[in-house]
């Protein structure tokens, strides 16, 4: 069976666990935490970078730096992972879908623009497979509107819009080192916090609501209740890991771009006759080779498709149930939507393995398999 994901490591993960272990301080913001978010503040000039126990976690500290309240309406793409949506459901907001683009699953402009109102506080974009969102038009929508820009950039390590880095567009920026995802740790994610104005709060939150990070910098005499919180921060043990990815991350890179890249190639006949789908990057995104997915005609199709590659010994999956048709939401809010795009996405959309140490042979393997399918 050729699985679907296959976590990477380095190396060198052990040798620094060890390393924090004989440095005698396992908590939270100790040695190796420090190292990874200065490596990322340096690499991607984030204003502020805070390692989380999850991205679902930083984007609960997004809904928290927001001060989201009940009354408040969140704008959120409908074609996304629960904890988008989650975040600010649990800080009591009124969640509102916007639908997907018609030529990428990402969120469009225009459906968050028909959304936006006074009772709208934040917007929230996930940029699918690491390709960014349409940031010049969405930036501007919130800059008119006055609103909080939030980014799920759990899919978006080391991609941009044009020159600039993803995650350092919002506010407030999630990432994600769960062992699916490009840098993992296991579980573990970042919150990125890039307008200044809400650093010292984001630590305070980070820290259980205490102000204990600046009173190890020295800032402050005692260590106190200061506002609201939770335990958002990993263990150095955590962060030791992810230092040894965050040192091979342009193997790691170059390794899953050319996978992707390879499947494209390889399956682009399929495309030309349009038999599948293949994806856009637009003009203005990179892709960091995050997923790779096709797109097939219909549902029924695409579930034959997995159907017959899993019967083959191949791992494929699909994503998102767009969450506006979640029995949960409809059970619980009393709001309809039809949104045409994210239900085409969710129906078509079927993803292949990709991982550092997918071998060449079981990827012409897999794309073999695909032409076989539709040779039928
Ligand atoms: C993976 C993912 C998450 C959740 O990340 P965790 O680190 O597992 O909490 C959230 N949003 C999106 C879009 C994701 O892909």
């Amino acid at each position: 069976m050729i699985r679907f994901n296959l976590p990477h490591t380095t190396n060198n993960e052990l040798k620094y666990i060890e390393q924090a272990i004989k440095l005698g301080r396992l908590s939270g913001n100790q040695y190796f935490t420090k190292e990874c978010q200065s490596f990322f503040e340096k690499r991607y000039d984030f204003n502020k970078a805070l390692l989380t126990t999850s991205c679902t976690d930083a984007l609960e500290m997004s809904g928290l730096l927001a001060s989201i309240e009940p009354g408040d309406e969140v704008i959120i793409p409908s074609f996304t992972f629960v904890s988008t949506a989650n975040a600010f459901l649990l800080r009591g907001a009124t969640i509102k879908f916007a639908d997907s683009s018609q030529d990428t699953p990402n969120i469009a402009p225009g459906e968050i623009k028909k959304l936006i109102n006074s009772r709208t506080k934040a917007i929230v974009v996930m940029h699918y497979a690491g390709v960014a969102c349409a940031m010049d038009q969405i930036t501007a929508l919130a800059k008119e509107h006055n609103l909080f820009l939030i980014e799920d950039a759990a899919q978006a390590i080391d991609s941009y819009y044009n020159d600039k880095p993803l995650g350092s567009f919002g506010h407030f920026s999630s990432f994600s080192f769960h062992e699916t995802k490009n840098l993992i740790s296991g579980e573990g994610g970042m919150l990125t916090i890039n307008d200044e104005e809400y650093t010292k709060r984001a630590e305070i939150i980070w820290e259980k609501g205490t102000n204990r990070t600046a009173f190890f910098r020295g800032e402050v005499d005692k260590y106190e209740w200061a506002d609201l919180g939770s335990s958002f921060l990993p263990s150095d043990i955590i962060a030791a890991f992810l230092f040894a990815q965050l040192e091979q991350l342009d193997d790691i890179q170059q390794k899953r771009v050319a996978i992707w890249e390879y499947y494209y190639e390889q399956l682009k006949p399929l495309g030309d006759k349009n038999d599948i789908g293949l994806p856009y990057v637009p003009e203005y995104a990179t892709n960091n080779g995050h997923l790779f997915y096709i797109t097939c005609k219909t549902k029924s199709e695409r579930d034959q498709l997995m159907q017959y590659l899993q019967n083959n010994g191949v791992k494929a999956i699909f994503h998102y149930l767009p969450l506006h048709l979640s029995d949960f939401f409809q059970e619980n809010y009393n709001q309809n939507y039809y949104l045409p795009n994210a239900e085409k996405y969710s129906n078509t959309i079927l993803r292949l393995p990709l991982f550092y140490d997918l071998k060449k042979e079981e990827q012409n393997y897999i794309v073999d398999k695909i032409f076989q399918f539709y040779r039928r």
